[in-house]
């Protein structure tokens, strides 16, 4: 089998390529990035040269470079990460997040539709159901909570998941989609909460939590969300969303001071800043469905994740030190000031 990894140089979907690479030896595996400020080739380098791996560099929204290649390698599974991903940087500039996000996709789907294949999989999230009140733990988002969207990235990904739906309905595409609560893990870029907080404790700097730090997330180790997609590429019924969550809810504030705990670091470094606009309060994923269908679970403790995480990030200077101290800079001085 070919499979056609998209975003594969970005956080989750450098974690996916590894993975399919670890447990299905025998299939070929194409990662398609653009490289944005986001995607880093160094991350791919442990499989670089591999026989049955191969890097293009390509946008997702360019058909010509997207049919040459569908020509060139007769993909059978086009999985889907490539996105811009940052809600913050959505707020600032919407426009680059429609094009690739929802145009984007539009573009892998024909090219699907023109060549043939056996699935699509479109990797959603959570942030497409809105947000939850904080007092009223008992609800949470099933596959049938109705879309209803804060910001511009949560409203480009659900437009996306509408139109991945339409192509199935309409066209007959074999799709499926997962949506995902929030991923930690190795590779995670510096401006997402728990890298953030992890490298400004270490060089203790101010560690900027927006607003009272009570918004809650229901966090997820990388790897179990490669599992779900994994499942669903294999036993997934088409035309069918699969919820990906498990179960581990935490507040922003709770999760800094537990990160200061691990690096020895004291609370006084929290700093307060001015909340998010249309900050999201609470996601709570209810994976009962691909539990109940195709019997994931997820392995991995968010006590013991946390601390491989936190590990990886002391172990990995040499990855993360580039990036924060490239253009990455001028996005920081931006959102929190020089300090
Ligand atoms: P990321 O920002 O770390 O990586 C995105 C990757 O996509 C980068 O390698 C970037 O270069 C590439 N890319 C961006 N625009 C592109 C384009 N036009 N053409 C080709 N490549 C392009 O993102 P992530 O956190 O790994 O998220 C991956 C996917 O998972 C996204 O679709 C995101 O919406 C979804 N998701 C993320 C989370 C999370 O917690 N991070 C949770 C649920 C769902």
């Amino acid at each position: 089998m070919t499979i056609i990894i998209t975003g594969g140089a970005g956080f989750i979907g450098s974690n996916f390529v590894f993975h399919m690479l670890r447990e299905h030896p025998q299939d070929r595996v194409i990662c398609l990035d653009k490289l944005t400020y986001a995607g880093n080739l160094s991350t791919l380098a442990p499989v670089m040269g591999q026989d049955n791996f191969r890097f293009v560099k390509a946008d997702i929204c360019d058909r010509g470079a997207v049919y040459s290649l569908f020509e060139e390698e007769h993909p059978d599974v086009v999985v889907n990460f490539a996105a811009e991903s940052h809600v913050d940087r959505s707020i600032e500039n919407p426009a680059i997040f429609l094009e690739t996000n929802i145009m984007g996709t539009a573009v892998l789907m024909d090219a699907c539709r023109k060549y043939g294949i056996q699935r699509y999989h479109q990797v959603s999230t959570d942030e497409v159901y809105g947000d939850l009140p904080l007092d009223r733990p008992d609800l949470f988002f099933t596959e049938t909570t109705p879309i209803h969207t804060s910001s511009p990235y949560s409203s480009s990904k659900a437009s996306a998941d509408l139109l991945v739906l339409a192509y199935h309905r309409t066209y007959g595409l074999p799709v499926t989609i997962s949506r995902c609560s929030n991923n930690y893990g190795p590779y995670h870029f510096p401006e997402k909460l728990i890298p953030l907080m992890i490298i400004n404790a270490l060089h203790d700097k101010p560690l900027p939590v927006y607003g009272d730090g009570l918004n809650v997330r229901d966090w997820l180790y990388v790897e179990d969300h490669c599992r779900a997609i994994d499942l669903i590429l294999q036993k997934g019924r088409v035309g069918e969303v699969y919820n990906v969550g498990g179960h581990n809810e935490m507040k922003n504030i709770d999760i800094v001071k537990l990160i200061c705990k691990a690096l020895g670091k004291p609370e006084s470094l929290i700093h307060h800043v001015t909340d998010r606009k249309g900050h999201d309060r609470r996601y709570a994923i209810d994976p009962t469905k691909i539990h109940e269908e195709l019997g994931w679970l997820p392995e991995t403790k968010f006590a013991d994740g946390i601390k491989k995480t936190i590990q990886w990030y002391l172990d990995h200077e040499d990855w993360w030190q580039p990036i924060i101290s490239g253009e990455y800079q001028q996005y920081y001085q931006k959102m929190y000031g020089s300090r």
